[in-house]
């Protein structure tokens, strides 16, 4: 399957930014969307707090919504926990696993990110599975052995276009301001490439993979046009509607 065949995806990830006052910037984004980026998916992924209100805006617009992270039960003695079904119930078709802030932070092995991808497929949404390499893997030569290690451990059988979507997130790169060459960024996604359809079958040529880290609109079109890059996870430049659709834009 070609590059043009994969519908690329936009998605911006708040991280713990946003209260009720930020509705108006999630409609300044609805209201832009109608101009730009017109071959590609918008997704904005909200603190949990926010998922309805966004929801309830954004219904009938271009602008999905979904959630940053789910616990992998569907309900419980989880204190301070949120299961991917109530992101459903609260109008999410996707979520965010494995984020590296989660892994950090929050010791998140490959197992816990693999055992909540198969929670929100079990809810009905799209798992967006990051992986990344430190900077540390990056410079000890170990980024593709990283990147294979996470792919095998976070991935639940029985991936397809619409449940899983892949963010090649390298850690360094996030928040940073830096990115990676253009050719790194070609090479591990065509090692993504390969390892999802070695290991899940044709399935995974029409699985997109997004690059993340430090997008935003002055390098996106040189990312996008990456070979396998399907599209951006975007932290910092998905806060302002200006930034977040001048990145897609790259797909107008
Ligand atoms: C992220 O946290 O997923 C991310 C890509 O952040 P930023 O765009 O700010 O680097």
């Amino acid at each position: 399957m070609s590059q043009l065949e994969r519908r690329p995806l936009i998605a911006g990830n708040w991280k713990m930014n946003g209260l009720k006052a930020s509705s108006a910037e999630l409609v300044r984004i609805i209201q832009g969307a109608a101009n730009v980026g017109a071959g590609a998916d918008l997704l904005i992924c909200p603190p949990a707090t926010l998922i309805m209100s966004f929801a309830e805006a954004a219904r009938g617009s271009r602008i999905a919504v979904g959630g940053q992270d789910c616990r992998a039960e569907p309900s419980g003695a989880f204190t301070g926990d949120v299961s991917a079904e109530m992101l459903a119930d609260l109008g999410a078709t996707a979520v965010i696993v494995g984020h590296s802030e989660r892994r950090t932070l929050h010791q998140e092995t490959d197992a816990v990110v693999r055992a909540k991808a198969a929670a929100a497929w079990r809810a009905g949404l799209t798992a967006i599975v990051c992986i990344g390499e430190t900077r540390a893997e990056r410079e000890a030569g170990q980024t593709l052995a990283v990147l294979g290690r996470q792919l095998d451990g976070s991935l639940p059988a029985g991936v397809s276009a619409a449940n899983l979507v892949i963010a090649y997130e390298p850690v360094w790169a996030i928040g940073t301001g830096l990115t990676p060459t253009s050719g790194d960024v070609a090479q591990a996604h065509e090692f993504i490439r390969e390892r999802i359809v070695a290991t899940h079958g044709e399935a995974g040529q029409a699985v997109r993979i997004l690059y993340g880290g430090s997008v935003k609109p002055s390098n996106a079109r040189e990312l996008m046009a990456i070979a396998n890059v399907d599209g951006t996870l975007v932290g910092g430049a998905s806060l302002k509607a200006t930034d977040f659709l001048g990145i897609a834009a790259a797909y107008s």
